[in-house]
């Protein structure tokens, strides 16, 4: 898999595209990322990229030549999936990461200022994904995030399927508690079912926890969760005795 990243920052995404998980799977070729400086496209010879809005808004946008000559130099006969990382797309979700994890060759245009004059937007993007509903100061971090997001569900990147596909968001629970060593801290031990070793019981204490975690800290999303009859009997039963607590 291919991503192309086009940037006013490249140095800054290199230096976060060379760290840890995302760093590890570059290295090892399990991914390709190129950053790209959309000042080295710009025809103006003081290597100016933006200019100021015709709307009498404060602030600078950047100019559609640069970005479209960068992602026309870049691209030349390929036709990669271009992204806009905008607080305008539609947010970021772990279905839409594994979705992009099936495409090949990604394009992103991280955006700054006050963002992109709107023409080069409608001339080059297939869709703007957002990490959220705030506005942070450049699509840098929001490319990045999207990137790992990813990355980290590509073959190979991490050690085992199962490490993600038993996290949260991945099956539309949340991650039931987690411990390590030691077996007692500060008093608190960790749950008995987790030490005898029972695989079954494990796993039925994993799904148990994911639900009443899901419950208590994003109840919206069990909407769309297939509760089974066991499921709604755990969490009635969780229900019922936080009543009970509650009296
Ligand atoms: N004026 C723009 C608006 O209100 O929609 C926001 C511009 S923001 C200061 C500058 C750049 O940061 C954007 O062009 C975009 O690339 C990026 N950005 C900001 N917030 C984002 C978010 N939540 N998700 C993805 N990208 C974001």
């Amino acid at each position: 898999m291919r991503f192309d990243i086009a940037t006013l920052f490249p140095d800054f995404m290199e230096t976060a595209l060379n760290e840890s998980v995302i760093g590890r799977a570059r290295k090892k070729g399990l991914f390709e990322a190129h950053c790209h400086n959309i000042r080295d496209y710009t025809l103006d010879k003081h290597r100016r990229v933006d200019d100021t809005p015709y709307s009498e808004r404060q602030g600078m946008l950047m100019q559609a030549q640069p970005i479209y000559d960068c992602w026309k130099a870049v691209c030349g006969e390929r036709k990669p999936h271009v992204i806009y990382m905008s607080p305008q797309g539609a947010t970021l979700t772990q279905k839409k990461s594994l979705e992009l994890a099936q495409m090949s060759d990604i394009f992103i245009l991280c955006g700054h200022y006050e963002g992109v004059d709107q023409r080069v937007l409608d001339k080059i993007v297939d869709e703007e994904i957002s990490i959220g509903d705030y506005v942070v100061s450049g699509g840098e971090l929001p490319a990045l995030v999207l990137v790992d997001s990813v990355v980290r569900v590509l073959d190979g990147v991490l050690s085992q399927p199962d490490c993600y596909e038993d996290e949260s968001h991945f099956n539309g629970l949340l991650e039931y508690p987690q411990y390590t060593r030691p077996e007692v801290w500060e008093g608190e031990a960790v749950p008995p079912v987790l030490l005898l070793g029972h695989h079954a019981n494990i796993m039925k204490w994993r799904h148990e926890q994911s639900l009443l975690n899901t419950a208590k800290k994003r109840p919206e999303m069990l909407d769309k969760y297939p509760l089974t009859k066991d499921d709604l009997d755990i969490l009635h039963k969780e229900f019922a005795e936080n009543l009970k607590e509650n009296v």
